[in-house]
C-alpha cells in the first residue's frame, strides 16, 4: 500500500530533507583529491547528528555507515574505508537522515577536481534524468510514468540504466511502497495522488546497465568496470506536482 503522508509527517519529512540537503551541500566542498571515503563518512555523521537529526543508513540491514559513497565504477552502496580520491574521479554521495521517526534520502554525484569531458556528459545526463523523472510527478499521473521519463532521457546518450535498484516510496521507513524503476511503458503502476511521498533516483552507467556486487556484500560496480552516476532527490507530491525537500542552491 502506498501511504499518504498528513501534513503533519509531510512537516517532519522536511526537517529530515533539509538536513539531507544542507550536507549534501557541506560535503561538496569536503570532495577533495587526498580525502578518504571514509573522512567523508566521518563527516556526514558528526554533520547530521549536530542538526539533530539521525543517520538512516547507519545500521540499515547492517550497513555500517552515514553514507554510502561509490567511487567511479562503483555504482550505489559504496562502503566508506580508505580508497583516496584521485584527481578526475567522479564520488556518488547517498544518504539519508531521521527526524521524529520520518526520513528523506538523497543522492549527489561529485566531480573531484577538473573531469573528464565524458564523466561530464555522464553526471549531466544522469542529473537530467532526475529532473525528468520528477516533472512526471504529477496527481493523476501513474508511477511508471515517473520511469518512462527517466528512461527517455537518458535513451539519446546510449547509456545503461541500472534495472536491479530502483527509486521507491519513503516515509516513516527508508524504503516503502512503491518501487520506482528507471526505464518501462508509461501508464502502469498506482495512480499518483496528492500526499504520497516518492525517492527518486536514476543509476546510470556509462556502458552496460549490468552490475555485480563486492565480497564486501554491499558495494555495487558496473560489470564492465566503465563510470557510473546517482543522483536522488526525496519528493513530496502536491496539487502542482513535485515539492522537492532535498534540493538545495
Ligand atoms: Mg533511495
Amino acid at each position: 500500500m502506498i501511504t499518504i503522508k498528513s501534513g503533519a509527517e509531510q512537516a517532519k519529512m522536511r526537517k529530515a530533507g533539509r538536513i539531507v540537503a544542507d550536507f549534501l551541500k557541506a560535503i561538496e566542498a569536503e570532495v577533495a583529491v587526498g580525502v578518504t571515503t571514509a573522512e567523508l563518512d566521518r563527516f556526514a555523521e558528526k554533520f547530521i547528528r549536530s542538526k539533530g537529526g539521525s543517520p538512516a543508513f547507519k545500521g540499515y540491514h547492517g550497513f555500517p555507515a552515514t553514507i554510502c559513497a561509490s567511487v567511479n565504477e562503483e555504482v550505489v552502496h559504496g562502503m566508506p574505508g580508505k580508497r583516496k580520491l584521485e584527481g578526475g574521479d567522479i564520488i556518488g554521495v547517498d544518504v539519508g537522515a531521521i527526524v521524529d521517526g520520518y526520513y528523506a534520502d538523497a543522492a549527489r554525484t561529485f566531480a573531484v577536481g577538473p573531469i573528464s569531458e565524458e564523466n561530464d556528459r555522464l553526471l549531466k545526463a544522469a542529473r537530467g534524468a532526475l529532473n525528468a523523472g520528477i516533472a512526471a510527478v504529477k496527481p493523476g499521473n501513474r508511477i511508471s510514468d515517473i520511469s518512462h521519463a527517466v528512461q527517455q532521457h537518458i535513451a539519446p546518450y546510449g547509456y545503461g540504466i541500472v534495472r536491479q535498484y530502483v527509486g521507491h516510496g519513503i516515509g516513516t521507513h527508508l524504503h516503502e511502497e512503491p518501487q520506482i524503476p528507471n526505464y518501462g511503458k508509461p501508464n502502469q503502476g498506482a495512480e499518483i495522488k496528492v500526499g504520497m511521498a516518492f525517492a527518486i533516483e536514476p543509476m546510470v552507467n556509462a556502458g552496460t546497465h549490468e552490475v555485480k556486487v563486492l565480497a564486501d556484500g554491499w558495494t555495487v560496480v558496473t560489470a564492465d568496470g566503465r563510470p557510473s552516476s546517482h543522483f536522488e532527490n526525496t519528493v513530496l507530491v502536491t496539487q502542482s506536482g513535485a515539492e522537492l525537500i532535498t534540493e538545495y542552491a
